[in-house]
């Protein structure tokens, strides 16, 4: 099965630290600490998870339009 893209480039809102991070394919990663400043970055209202509002590519469940969390 195609999985979509798994490769996502996070991009901090505090410190415009940019980091690449592989996504769970079957799981929402709710909760992100940037390992620059620390901060931990939650998404932002109506995004299921950090890579769909932080990242360079929307979570594998968002890529497939199945949806996730819900
Ligand atoms: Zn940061």
């Amino acid at each position: 099965m195609s999985a979509g893209i798994l490769e996502s480039v996070l991009t901090c809102p505090h410190c415009n630290f940019v980091e690449q991070e592989t996504m769970p394919t079957d799981a929402c990663q709710f909760y992100y600490e940037c390992s620059r400043c620390k901060t931990m970055l939650r998404p932002k209202p109506g995004d299921c998870c950090v890579f769909c509002s932080f990242g360079s590519v929307p979570c594998p469940p968002i890529q497939q339009q199945r949806g996730c969390c819900g």
